[in-house]
């Protein structure tokens, strides 16, 4: 068992099951996600007995990372191969005053949205809790040399966030406890592609900002290219999008990528403004990144801030994502281009 993948409560629960006081479990919790330790031995206040009982059942594997590649704007994508030998992206963000981490919860993803780099590769598996938080804390040892640290998590990489949801909210219950690293849950954020039943509890459980990948605004484009639609149509995901715990408290975001000649008409725009006003978000416009073997194109400049510029006319928040990494592949939808390449 590797004790990485553990929370503090079922950390307790091993720990007692050993016969141990309720306080090794935080002892050995604080090595292994504050201080980050990746030997018992390691672990100074924790008796030497105890060390060789725990290391005769259990490991503290950390990924490993087998690539790394560093775009001109500053972007890292992180490479890692897991036991199984599954390929994961996850990739480094640096801004003026934020580091953001984006990382990956499953191994490919089977949601096939048809303009994700990603979807086209395939499904492997789920991530484990512990190859998410891994993913954290190997970005937290590189960032840490430059003297900086990740200050907010975006789970943005490959996979779908909510068809991994028990070890998805495990991994943040990890990040977000004061015996571990101690990240707010408001500098996390978890993008889906709107697996509607499955938010409540994400909410409910965690209270992290809510991103929903939009990208169409009809459930008849919408079940084109986002086939996830026709089990969540629309007014499905939007119900649980206003239940959404956390939603009063940040706005939501909705993505909208911009393809050329499908979503980005003045009529679609308006049809995104009413959906937003409906639910009372905020939009995030994101350019298409284009990859091998698509034939979608992404919307010209004009068409893009003209498309902003509907929307901001009807008092609504809408930012154009700069595309970061680009020239790594690092950029969203296109993570998986490595993996592809080795398989
Ligand atoms: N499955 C989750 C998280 C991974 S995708 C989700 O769908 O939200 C992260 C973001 O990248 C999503 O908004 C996704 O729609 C977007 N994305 C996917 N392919 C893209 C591409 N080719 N260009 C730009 N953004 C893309």
């Amino acid at each position: 068992m590797n004790l990485r993948g553990l929370t503090m409560q079922e950390l307790t629960e091993e720990m007692l099951a050993l016969h141990q006081p309720k306080f090794r479990a935080k002892q050995l919790f604080q090595w292994i996600h504050q201080h980050r330790v990746v030997n018992f031995s390691d672990m100074l206040n924790v008796s030497k007995e105890l060390r060789a009982s725990i290391d005769a059942a259990h490991t503290l594997t950390q990924l490993t990372i087998t690539e790394r590649h560093l775009s001109q704007d500053g972007t890292e994508k992180l490479t890692m191969t897991l036991e199984d030998k599954s390929v994961i992206e996850a990739v480094i963000i640096p801004d003026k005053k934020r580091i953001t981490l984006c990382v990956s919860s499953q191994a490919g993803c089977p949601l096939n949205c048809s303009f994700c780099k990603t979807g086209h590769l395939g499904f492997l598996r789920n991530l484990t809790v512990a190859e998410i938080v891994g993913q954290v804390y190997a970005a937290q040892k590189i960032v840490e040399k430059q003297e900086r640290r990740i200050t907010n998590i975006v789970y943005m990489g490959m996979g779908e966030p909510l068809l991994n949801t028990g070890n998805v909210i495990k991994s943040i219950q990890i990040l977000t406890d004061d015996f571990g690293q101690n990240f707010s849950n408001r500098k996390i954020t978890v993008s889906t592609a709107g697996i509607a039943d499955q938010l409540h509890q994400l909410g409910s459980e965690t209270g992290v900002n809510l991103a929903i990948s939009l990208h169409a605004a009809t459930n008849e484009l919408r079940d084109k290219i986002m086939p996830i639609n026709k089990q969540f149509p629309l007014e499905v995901l939007m119900k649980a999008i206003r239940e959404y715990p956390a939603h009063k408290r940040k706005k939501t975001v909705l993505e909208y990528i911009l393809l050329k000649g499908i979503n980005d008409s003045a009529a679609d725009a308006k049809k995104l403004a009413k959906i937003t006003h409906q639910l009372d978000a905020k939009v995030n416009l994101i350019p298409f990144n284009s990859f091998e073997g698509t034939s979608f194109e992404a919307s010209s400049e004009e068409v893009v801030l003209a498309f902003q510029k509907l929307l901001v006319d009807k008092h609504i928040t809408a930012i154009i994502r700069t595309a970061r990494g680009d020239e790594s592949s690092a950029a969203c939808g296109q993570l998986g281009v490595l993996s592809h390449k080795k398989s």
